[in-house]
């Protein structure tokens, strides 16, 4: 394997399938058996999920709720989502740790970098949820905190899409794929991989970030074993 421990992102909105709200149970049952493949051999997985198929802070503050409570709904919202994928991924014998940056008692650990280290190093599988625990930020940048917590290898962002492309491939038919980007270029091809913050972090602590298709099945296992799919963000040029 090219990746032995990482930090697996998935976006709440991929959740939903075709649904326009929630959880899909199928896609949650794909993506658990892709999960659940990977961790049967071997590799250290941390996952932190999005909360955007049931709420985003955003979303409130447009509707009168204001910032921070929106923000803390959506927290919320992940530690629902990571409910799910727990208890899916439980029914295929992986072994779960659930943690929160939001205290839940009896439901969730509270989020720690060196606990998740040592339940990683233990054999289970940790769920981080509840974003960072601040309002303000997405689960972008808790995943890159995350990441770089555990010592991930790379941050692998599964999306609805294979890879970075130089316009959106859907508005643009001319769009190309990019199979490496350094941070920088990134940054200068004004690239919208993910919020700032979240890039910052990964670059300041050496972490690649790994974009790829998530719905396509297969592609997590290859992506760990190195396979050259979807687009590779690292600070080297190469
Ligand atoms: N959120 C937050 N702080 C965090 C992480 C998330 O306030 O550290 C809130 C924010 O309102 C965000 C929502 O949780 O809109 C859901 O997260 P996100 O939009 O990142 O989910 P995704 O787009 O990955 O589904």
């Amino acid at each position: 394997m090219k990746y032995k421990r990482v930090l697996l992102k998935l976006s709440g909105e991929s959740l939903m399938g075709n649904a326009s709200y929630g959880i899909d149970h199928d896609r949650l049952q794909e993506y658990a058996t892709e999960i659940a493949e990977a961790y049967s051999k071997g590799v250290r997985l941390a996952i932190v999920i999005g909360g955007g198929n049931i709420f985003r802070g955003m979303q409130g503050s447009r509707k009168g709720f204001d910032r921070q409570t929106g923000d803390y709904m959506g927290m919320l919202a992940t530690v629902i989502n990571s409910l799910a994928l727990k208890s899916a991924l439980e029914e295929l014998k992986v072994k779960v740790k659930l943690m929160s940056a939001l205290q839940i008692e009896g439901l969730a650990e509270k989020a720690n970098g060196l606990k998740a280290n040592q339940y990683l190093d233990e054999g289970w599988l940790v769920i981080i949820s509840g974003g960072t625990g601040n309002p303000y930020f997405t689960t972008d940048t808790a995943s890159a905190l995350r990441a770089v917590e555990i010592f991930a290898d790379a941050m692998l962002k599964g999306t609805r899409v294979d890879g970075v492309y130089s316009d959106d491939p859907e508005k643009n038919p001319s769009a190309t794929k990019y199979d490496h980007l350094t941070f920088r270029e990134a940054y200068d091809k004004g690239l919208k991989i993910m919020d700032l913050t979240a890039f910052t972090l990964c670059e300041e602590n050496n972490i690649p970030v790994v974009v790829f298709d998530m719905n396509k099945t297969g592609n997590l296992l290859k992506i760990l074993k190195g396979d050259a799919i979807g687009t590779i963000v690292s600070r080297d040029p190469s």
